[in-house]
This record gives structure tokens, sequence and C-alpha cells, in this order.
């Protein structure tokens, strides 16, 4: 599932990226419905408007903060979080992450990082890196809390 979220949830789009989800932010909301059919994009909004628009797949978020809107949605569409794929995605690009070699991240990555961790990702479009770790550990934290609800 692909989502196209209006541009008051770009927190909601970091968190659906980590969980591995296809996310766009479309600032405009008039091009928003065409480009979520043309896309097969689920739409995410917090305002109520927007569900006039007809013909698209879309939710209303109900709350203001970003761990009950991501259950919301998970709960709603009956999302499947596969841990695989995990920060499989750009948090900030939605681009798809490739491996990097440990010795090209040295000096982009802080020391302790470095001598810790032996498995590193690359976004192609912005070049931030990834790493397993406390990314990882605060991920798991709250997809349990979510799932404990
Ligand atoms: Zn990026």
């Amino acid at each position: 599932m692909k989502f196209l979220l209006t541009d008051e949830l770009g927190r909601l789009s970091k968190w659906l990226r980590i969980l591995g989800f296809d996310t766009v932010v479309e600032k405009d909301k008039r091009a928003l419905v065409l480009r979520s059919l043309r896309e097969d994009r689920v739409v995410l909004t917090r305002d109520s408007k927007m569900s006039r628009f007809t013909g698209t797949r879309m939710v209303k978020v109900n709350s203001d903060f970003v761990e009950k809107q991501l259950a919301q949605v998970i709960h709603e569409l009956g999302l499947k979080i596969n841990k695989g794929d995990l920060f499989k995605l750009c948090i900030i690009c939605d681009e798809e992450l490739v491996p990097a070699e440990k010795a090209s991240v040295k000096e982009l990555v802080p020391p302790y990082v470095y001598q810790t961790q032996e498995n590193f990702m690359r976004c192609p479009k912005c070049s931030r890196i990834y790493w397993q770790g406390s990314h990882w550990e605060l991920v798991n934290k709250f997809l349990q809390e979510l799932q404990s609800d």
C-alpha cells in the first residue's frame, strides 16, 4: 500500500517511510486527488473538507499526535508491518536505500557508530547514512507500544 499525505502530516510521513511504505506529501490539494489515482495511493489527511473528493481512497486522520495518527492508520487499513521492511526507505526522500560499504562511511558517521556497527545503508538521493542501532530500538519499542493498545 502506498500513501499520499497532505502537508500537515509531515511527521506521519516519516513514520510510514520508516515502516517501509512508499509515502509522498502533496502540498497542492487540487493536484492531490489526480496524483493519488494516477499513482494508486491512499490519501491521508487531517482536513475534513477533503472528504468531499470522491473516487479516491481516503482516511481522515483524527489526532494531532503522530503516535495516535499511526495507530489509527495501521488499524483502519489493517496494515501489516514487516520487520524486514523497516528502514528500507529514506525517511526524508522516500527513496529506496542501498547498502553502503563500511569503509566508505567512516567520515560520515560518529566514531562510536563506526566502531560498533557493521551494516550501513545510504540514500542515493540525499546521501544520508542509515545504520541499525538506536533508531531500530526506538522503532521496535514504538511498535510494541502500538500493538499493546
Ligand atoms: Zn534521502
